[in-house]
């Protein structure tokens, strides 16, 4: 798969070698159980720390407001379910209607107990609006989750007014920033976050790992019961050398985030500027606001599926929208969401680059789709 090129860097990322190289003795020499009290897990207990420290630090947080989960998924199952648990007096929820499904099935899922959920409708550009949070927000909202940046479409939402809105309810507020995390600047504190869910895997860490951060003094149900991990709020034997490789991998990706932010946008912008060039129409789906690299795509009167497969033959792997909508053949719930004509939504693609791309790629990227679209 060599000579591929690899374009959905959204629905997941290569493993950074630093990370790898700082998981490798995890798996061998050093394989105690974090847990124990004797002298052969103090290595393993020493390196989980220092792993919780090293994320802290990248969202300014605290290292005990950080518990290793084993994926995004999970870590936004545990803030939907754990804050609707863990109040028996205010049951509302409120979300919006572009969550990815590890929200949205969540949300549902509280529903069926007899939560009350909200889903707030994005404006057309893909932006949920404070004013529209504050008037559906009432002193029974128990928690407001809303995604940091978008999956499909990148639109990155505005944080800060948000969890004002939400804080000034007195609702906690969560933002599944499973696409945000290790790609732009995160600090929870200046931006009134309660809950943040992430996942190593969309920042160039290993797959089947990530954290949920919880401000201290926040309170929330554990998801998994069990033994005492996680400050005895996520049972389950640590693992430790994903852990020890998100971390490597997260810092590695905010040590040099300027320098990615700079080399992606100016791949993106070379895209854009020879898309205009080639003549083909096509329309923008989003705001600027948005994740570098990542761009969605429409092609009036086209198929997305078959300019995916298309584009495949060529060696090029995008996406036509999340990639756990790929089996679902029905337009994406995003695009549905900010009322994308059928016809462009049908034709719409994910083309979502990285560190890694490089001029060459968008070249190439390029010629295909002018090939695959004539
Ligand atoms: N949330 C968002 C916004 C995502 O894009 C994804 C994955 O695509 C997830 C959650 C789920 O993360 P994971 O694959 O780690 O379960």
């Amino acid at each position: 798969m060599s000579d591929m090129i690899y374009a959905d860097n959204a629905a997941t990322t290569a493993l950074d070698s630093v990370a790898l190289d700082a998981m490798m003795p995890w798996f061998r020499a050093e394989y105690g159980n974090a847990s124990q009290p004797y002298a052969f897990s103090r290595e393993p207990k020493k390196a989980l720390k220092e792993a919780r420290r090293t994320i802290a630090n990248c969202i300014g947080a605290v290292p005990d407001e950080i518990y290793f989960t084993s994926c995004g998924t999970e870590s936004d199952n545990w803030a939907i379910k754990g804050s609707a648990f863990g109040d028996a007096k205010k049951r509302l929820a409120i979300t919006s209607q572009i969550e990815h499904h590890a929200v949205l099935n969540s949300c549902k899922s509280i529903q069926r107990l007899g939560y009350p959920v909200e889903y707030l409708p994005p404006t057309s550009k893909g932006i949920i609006l404070p004013e529209v949070l504050e008037k559906n927000i009432t002193d029974n909202t128990r928690f407001v989750s809303v995604m940091f940046a978008n999956n499909e479409i990148g639109t990155v939402q505005p944080i800060k007014a948000l969890s004002d809105v939400a804080h000034s309810h007195g609702a906690i507020f969560h933002t599944d920033a499973v696409q945000a995390v290790g790609h732009i600047p995160i600090d929870v504190h200046s931006l009134g976050v309660d809950m943040l869910s992430a996942s190593a895997h969309k920042f160039n860490g290993p797959k089947g790992i990530g954290f949920l951060y919880i401000k201290n003094g926040i309170n929330i149900s554990p998801l998994i019961d069990g033994g005492a991990q996680e400050f005895g709020m996520r049972a389950g034997t640590e693992n430790i050398a994903s852990i020890v490789g998100m971390a490597a991998a997260l810092e590695n990706n905010c040590q040099h985030m300027k320098e990615n932010i700079t080399h992606i946008k100016d791949l993106e912008q070379a895209l854009i500027k020879g898309l205009d060039q080639s003549g083909i129409a096509y329309v923008r789906n989003g705001t600027d606001d948005k994740l570098p690299g990542l761009l969605s795509l429409s092609f009036a009167g086209k198929d997305g599926e078959a300019i995916l497969h298309r584009m495949d033959l060529l060696g090029i792997s995008i996406s036509t929208g999340s990639a756990c909508d790929s089996v679902n053949k029905e337009i994406s719930h995003v695009l549905q969401a900010i009322r994308l004509d059928e016809n462009l939504a049908k034709g719409t693609i994910r083309i979502s680059l990285g560190k890694n791309n490089t001029r060459d790629d968008v070249e190439c990227i390029l010629r295909s789709l002018v090939k695959t679209l004539a």
